[in-house]
């Protein structure tokens, strides 16, 4: 009897995890590989991320997906990494897109400006639409203290900078970063573009900005009221803190994904289905499995 009802439990979950309608969107999520031919330095095990990464194409691979997504930090700390690492993405057959995180610029001075070509970037932020979703894909090292900045960038960057200094915020390690003003103006014309086409919204940036925490972008409190404001807006999807989280704020769901460098070798990614009222997470690995209603 004891076994029947957990049969029926296990019936019930798999019904509860599992999306119904197969017109939906789905992606591949997949954050922090942070590649290096290094040696392992506490919970990091840099070297093993390329293996870690082929399981994880694989298996998307195996499915049926829309497009991947790597929330940033791709490799750890040398140019010659992405050589190595830039294959085992190539290796998906799934459109693969990249958002920078702080990592891809904790290169050689001289090949900081080549790491967006070498990703074969066109451009550090950008956005795409499928059906009646649309993704944007934002660039957290907008302002900077690793990426070379421009005069405005740099006010820009220092008047934030100290004005978290002065608010006592703690979210102040350098290798954070923040949107520009040229990025919040861009961003806010997507939105409203995306209101007048009636599309849903989900975001994308390497830095966690909902709950404040010391490894948020630095402007995260503008950011989550700006993505607050809209209720276009169902969510946010981010890494760079690689235990994860996950919190609720005005209709929006922020999804902190778990870095995949970290443990010898278990990975950590997720298949995130897209129906019409819902957001599924199926977490592999570490990640979390969860369904998040859409508001
Ligand atoms: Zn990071």
């Amino acid at each position: 009897m004891k076994k029947l009802f957990l049969v029926f439990l296990l019936f019930l979950s798999c019904c509860y995890f599992q999306p119904k309608e197969n017109s939906n969107l789905t992606i591949g999520i997949v954050t922090d590989v942070q590649y290096c031919a290094c040696e392992p330095n506490d919970v990091r095990y840099y070297n093993n991320s390329a293996v870690k990464l082929d399981s994880c194409i694989n298996y998307f691979n195996s499915q049926k997906l829309d497009f991947v997504a790597h929330l940033g930090d791709a490799i750890d700390r040398d140019f010659n990494s992405f050589d190595v690492i830039l294959p085992h993405f190539r290796r998906s057959k799934a459109p693969v897109y990249f958002v920078l995180g702080n990592h891809e610029f904790n290169v050689q001075e001289e090949f900081k400006t080549s790491v967006l070509s070498k990703m074969n970037l066109k451009n550090d932020y950008y956005s795409i639409s499928k059906d009646d979703w649309k993704f944007i894909f934002l660039n957290g090292n907008d302002l900077s203290f690793r990426v070379p900045q421009d005069s405005i960038k740099k006010a820009e960057r220092d008047s934030l900078y100290a004005k978290l200094i002065r608010t006592g915020r703690c979210n102040t390690g350098k290798a954070n970063g923040g949107l520009s003003s040229k990025q919040f103006t861009w961003l806010k014309n997507q939105l409203e573009d995306a209101v007048r086409a009636n599309k849903k919204v989900i975001v994308m940036c390497h830095f966690p900005i909902y709950p404040v925490a010391c490894h948020s972008l630095f402007n995260d409190e503008e950011l989550t009221a700006m993505l607050t404001d809209y209720k276009c807006v169902k969510a946010y999807f981010c890494g760079h803190n690689h235990p994860g989280g996950y919190a609720l704020k005005d209709g929006v769901h922020f999804i902190n994904f778990k870095g995949m460098v970290d443990t010898p070798d278990s990975a950590s990614f997720a298949k995130v289905t897209l129906t019409s009222d819902s957001i599924f997470v199926i977490g592999r690995g570490r990640e979390i499995t969860r369904r998040l209603k859409i508001f």
